[in-house]
């Protein structure tokens, strides 16, 4: 059990993703909070983890309110003690050319990437330094974090800034034994993706089939998705990790899609 009894906050974990690394993180004994938009599905994962046997409770959480982020994180110390370990990883997908983006898009897009990220380290950091045992933050980032695409001017800023912020989050919580690292999948074949593939196709005037084929997948090793376990078994390891020496990094995991 890498994670016995370390209280991991996962934002939209309902879904995707953030899902599969609370299902992850239970498994390895971790007190696992849903945090997400979506309250029935927040609950059913912890209903499903629960009935595994694992520890899990479900928080209704808007990333980009502070007040919805403070009182969450209260209620998850109030319940489990502390927190151990943060994954910031809600997110959403808006698609437009960048001269007809919408400015109240981009806007939705920094607020949900950016200021979620923010909100919620800066809820959870404190707890981390008075625990005297630090802690670990992992940025959902993305291929995107590094390369940019077509149509995704507000996703790849976000996700370009969400390094900036990791670096510096691990040069203040060093001294605390808090670390901070960012996970860059490629595409994996979650609802946020599904959405992208017929929006892509009529933007781009393709098939769907060429935008898996020639956009989603076109420079892998071997055309295929990433998938949600490979993402969570990342988030494993930073989690898990006990020093300092793993921190500020960001770790690409897209069938080679983008190299280092
Ligand atoms: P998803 O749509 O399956 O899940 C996203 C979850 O976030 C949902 O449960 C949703 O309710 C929640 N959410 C949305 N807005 C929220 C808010 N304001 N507050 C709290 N919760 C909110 O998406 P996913 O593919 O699992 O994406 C998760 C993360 O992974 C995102 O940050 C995304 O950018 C990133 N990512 C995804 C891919 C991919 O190909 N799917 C690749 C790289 C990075």
């Amino acid at each position: 059990m890498k994670l016995q009894d370390k209280v991991c906050i996962v934002t939209g974990a309902a879904s995707g993703i953030g899902k599969e690394i609370a299902l992850t993180y239970a498994r390895e004994g971790g007190k696992v909070v849903i945090a997400d938009l979506n309250k029935e599905a927040a609950q059913a994962v912890a209903d499903e983890i629960v009935a595994a046997h694992g520890v899990a409770m479900a928080v209704v959480m808007d990333v980009t309110s502070e007040d919805q982020v403070n009182a969450a994180v209260a209620e998850v110390v109030k319940a489990y003690g502390g927190v151990d370990v943060l994954v910031s990883n809600a997110g959403i997908q808006i698609v437009h050319p960048i001269s007809d983006f919408p400015f109240a898009d981009w806007k939705k897009m920094l607020a949900i990437h950016l200021d979620g990220a923010f909100l919620t380290t800066k809820a959870c950091y404190p707890h981390m330094q008075a625990s005297g045992k630090g802690g670990s933050i992992i940025y959902m980032g993305s291929v995107h974090s590094k390369e940019a695409s077509v149509l995704k001017s507000a996703y790849v800023t976000a996700k370009h800034g969400l390094i900036g912020l990791c670096k510096t989050v691990s040069k203040e919580g060093g001294k605390h034994g808090i670390r901070a690292n960012v996970i860059c999948p490629g595409f994996v074949r979650t609802p946020l993706v599904e959405k992208q593939i017929p929006e892509q196709a009529a933007q781009l005037g393709i098939s769907e089939d060429d935008v898996i084929k020639k956009v989603m997948l076109k420079d892998t090793v071997d055309g295929e998705f990433t998938t949600v376990q490979d993402v969570a078994e990342v988030a494993l390891l930073f989690a898990g990790f006990s020093s300092n020496a793993l921190t500020g990094q960001s770790l690409v995991v897209s069938h080679g899609w983008f190299m280092q």
